[in-house]
């Protein structure tokens, strides 16, 4: 027997987890692996983050806050954002999906640029909704005029990964700006389609422009910022992520929203977490020294990566060195069998083949001891 589900849900890949470092470590004989791959925080949460959520463990009977009031009055002083324009999710992925759940119906399309985040294409598909790519700009960033075409009456959602992910790219405020009221412009007569900014990497940006977010929401009711705790916070396992959007919006997205969505020791490890000030600006600091560092040690080796605003450098290689990784097959696998390389000295990185890079990789920014195991094993291999 066959089961019937959405076709967009049938053409669906499930996500490709990397292997658990223990795993590899046992297959290969190895100790001390080392995972540059999913953009984890390595320096890990304060202290006091890991006391506030061992007192929450006493109430693990307990449900947690359905409403996370203490949470939600810890972020609207922190950012200064009214209390009923934010939204919590179990990790913002959980909101970006609610975005599409919430505010689409059938016709509706959901519009991104090619070469960003594989979330959007997935949170469509399992809604049933179409998802239209506009190209990717030549500097590996979006192409907000390219984006600005795509948009059409049956536009319902637009995804901007800024910082993006894969690429490491940005978008300044100015750009953002202007991009939001052309799409106002384009739109007029019609209700507009949510634009949604995802700054999961918002904390590592050091560019002259910064984007202003909740200015922009606070303008603009079908704009959406989504950031989490999972990144500069390094509470990826705790699974928190935070929207801000106008309160009509939020009002919407909370009725959908299941009740116990963030649990307890996510909400208390965030509000430790946001008192904890220095301890952010400190690990932020050091990765952002290690990133200068990792993307000079990978120009030097003869890559090409692309400058990053995020804790991530993504990198291309030159077609001599593709061709020397993968000669039989013309370069195609180039990038899978640097990764393939890599891992058997136990370094994992995330090779981007499958995203349409068959040249790149994505490797997230590691402590110093790590990025130098890096840098020689990657010396070695294209020796
Ligand atoms: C990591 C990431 C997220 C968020 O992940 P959560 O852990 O679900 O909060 C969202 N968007 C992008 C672009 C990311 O890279």
């Amino acid at each position: 027997m066959t089961m019937r589900v959405h076709p967009a849900i049938a053409s669906l890949r499930p996500y490709e987890a990397g292997k658990p470092l223990d795993e590899l470590e046992r297959e290969l004989g190895i100790s001390g692996a080392i995972k540059l791959a999913s953009n984890e925080n390595a320096w890990g949460p304060a202290p006091s983050v890991l006391e506030a959520i061992q007192e929450a463990m006493t109430t693990t009977h307990i449900y947690p806050d359905a409403g996370a009031y203490r949470l939600r009055e810890a972020v609207s002083a922190h950012f200064d954002v009214a209390p009923n324009r934010l939204v919590f999710g179990n990790g913002s992925n959980e909101l970006l999906s609610l975005i599409v759940k919430t505010f689409t119906s059938d016709g509706d399309t959901v519009l991104s640029s090619a070469g960003s985040f594989i979330a959007y294409r997935i949170v469509a598909a399992a809604h049933g909704r179409r998802f239209v790519e506009s190209p990717l700009g030549s500097d590996s960033g979006y192409d907000l005029n390219a984006l600005l075409n795509a948009v059409d009456a049956t536009t319902r959602v637009i995804f901007i990964a800024n910082p993006n992910n894969p690429t490491g790219t940005y978008l300044g405020h100015a750009e953002i700006a202007d991009f939001v009221a052309a799409v106002y412009t384009k739109t007029e007569g019609n209700e507009p389609p949510f634009i949604v900014l995802d700054e999961a990497y918002t904390e590592y940006v050091d560019h002259h422009d910064p984007v202003n977010s909740p200015a922009l929401v606070a303008q603009y009711d079908h704009v959406i910022a989504t950031r989490t705790f999972s990144k500069a916070y390094a509470l990826a396992s705790l699974r928190l992520g935070y929207a801000v959007c106008s309160e009509e919006a939020a009002s919407f997205l909370n009725r959908v929203r299941e009740p116990f969505n963030i649990n307890s020791f996510a909400q208390a490890g965030a509000i430790a977490a946001l008192a904890d000030g220095a301890h952010l600006e400190t690990s932020v600091r050091d990765c952002l020294a290690e990133r200068t560092r990792l993307f000079d040690g990978l120009s030097a080796l003869g890559f090409t990566p692309v400058p990053s605003q995020a804790n991530f450098v993504f990198t291309r290689m030159s077609a001599a060195m593709a061709a020397n990784l993968d000669p039989t097959d013309g370069g195609k696998r180039a990038a899978q069998n640097l990764y393939d390389a890599l891992l058997k000295s136990g370094i994992v990185v995330r090779p981007m083949g499958a995203a349409g890079f068959t040249d790149a990789l994505r490797i997230t920014v590691g402590l110093p001891t790590e990025n130098d195991r890096l840098l020689a094993g990657l010396a070695q291999i294209i020796a």
